[in-house]
């Protein structure tokens, strides 16, 4: 499926296939449809129609993609690691978007890396001639999961690529990606679509409440998409109204019944904060437009510096979220941390 945002950018990829260079590298934020875009990128190379359009969706070819096992393409992510209690801690992005994930509904959580044995086994199946005489296609995601060891494994094929062979290095954070990977591969920006396109797209997929959806989820429409849980919802106010409530905040209580949800109760944390320094320096909020008139008002009493130091600390705390235990405390610091901020003016 492409999202009709990325559908210009798909048709762009596709029409000039015929100067296709050997990587390209998707990258954006996180939940604007990269990953889709890449597969459809994909069907579209190794579709067998004769008219070289989109995928056909008919093939053989296309048939055997859909069912996952077409034998000159790849996947590659990070692996399975032993399953962990307490749900999946937030790793994929690079922003405060769509940071949650499936957070609480599965004890098993992504692995945090692409190892270099798996890449080997990639670049290995590159080098090797393809099975229906086209294209050889590999996708790696994202790709600034890759170790120092399996970037540098990847780098070879890189520099010196079999023909007709397409990897796409799908990134919510280039900027974590080796130069040297990054400068071998075409780069293609997927940014956020237009305000009123997403919506549509959110509205046509049925999602109630799209607007602040679309805000909480900074623009993202996929990260949004995966907000529309009411369940979700009702959590998310019962924890903003605890914030906006902070003279009355129980932080023992609060760090402890969201200690499963901790993840969830952290970027609710975080775009809070965030959306108090930008009442602060913008005169509006970004992620709760809804709750502005409870953000301007805490806003105005706060603490500046202390906020601005909060939100430093939570955007460093992302990768440590998964770990359970620690999170109950975490959030508790945080929460007093976060009452200081306002009291110390108040
Ligand atoms: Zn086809």
């Amino acid at each position: 499926m492409i999202h009709p945002w990325n559908q210009p950018i798909h048709d762009r990829i596709l029409a000039e296939r015929d100067r296709m260079p050997h990587a390209l590298l998707l990258h954006g934020p996180a939940g604007v449809g990269k990953l889709d875009l890449a597969l459809e990128v994909a069907r579209g190379l190794l579709c067998e129609s004769v008219d070289r359009g989109p995928a056909c969706g008919t093939c053989l070819a296309c048939n055997w993609l859909a069912q996952g096992n077409h034998p000159d393409f790849r996947s590659l992510e990070p692996q399975d690691e032993e399953s962990v209690e307490g749900g999946e801690g937030p790793q994929d992005e690079g922003t405060v978007e769509g940071r949650e994930g499936a957070v609480g509904k599965t004890a098993k959580r992504k692995g945090q890396q692409i190892k270099v044995d798996a890449v080997r086994e990639v670049t290995e199946f590159l080098q090797l001639s393809a099975h229906r005489g086209g294209w050889r296609v590999a996708l790696l995601h994202p790709a600034e999961r890759m170790t120092a060891a399996a970037a540098n494994a990847l780098l070879k094929t890189l520099e010196e690529p079999p023909p007709r062979v397409l990897l796409i290095l799908v990134s919510h954070r280039m900027t974590r990606l080796l130069p040297t990977v990054v400068s071998r591969c075409r780069p293609v920006r997927v940014g956020l679509p237009q305000h009123a396109q997403a919506l549509e797209w959110l509205r046509r997929m049925e999602v109630q409440h799209a607007e602040p959806l679309l805000a909480e989820a900074g623009g993202a429409p996929l990260t949004a998409l995966a907000f529309a849980d009411p369940e979700r919802g009702a959590r998310r106010e019962d924890f903003l109204d605890q914030l906006a409530n902070f003279t009355h905040l129980d932080v023992c209580v609060v760090a402890e019944s969201y200690q499963t949800l901790h993840a969830e109760a952290w970027a609710w944390l975080l775009r809070w904060v965030m959306d108090l320094i930008s009442q602060r320096l913008t005169g509006a909020p970004r992620y709760f437009p809804m709750r502005a008139h409870q953000t301007t008002r805490i806003a105005h009493a706060a603490d500046l510096t202390a906020l601005l130091r909060l939100q430093r600390e939570l955007m460093r705390a992302a990768s440590w979220l998964h770990h359970p235990l620690r999170a109950r405390l975490l959030l508790e610091s945080w929460l007093i941390r976060y009452t200081q901020s306002e009291s110390a003016r108040a």
